[in-house]
């Protein structure tokens, strides 16, 4: 696992990356760490939900599985 940390301060929260969000057209989603990058990682920025702090790694959607 790559410690993300090129976009300035990484997360500093005792449990790192607590939860990924980013805000997409006005609304905020939850996401999720990821290998690669989807569409929505290169436009949108993902940042920690506890402390902020922008996520450099790649992350993507959550997809919510209906059953
Ligand atoms: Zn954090």
């Amino acid at each position: 696992m790559t410690t993300p940390g090129t976009l300035g301060p990484t997360c500093r929260c005792p449990k790192p990356w607590p939860g990924l969000i980013a805000r997409v057209n006005g609304t905020y989603y939850r996401m999720i760490a990821s290998t690669e990058d989807g569409p929505l990682s290169r436009l949108h920025l993902a940042r920690c939900t506890a402390c902020q702090a922008p996520y450099a790694g790649a992350w993507r959607l959550r997809v919510q599985h209906a059953a």
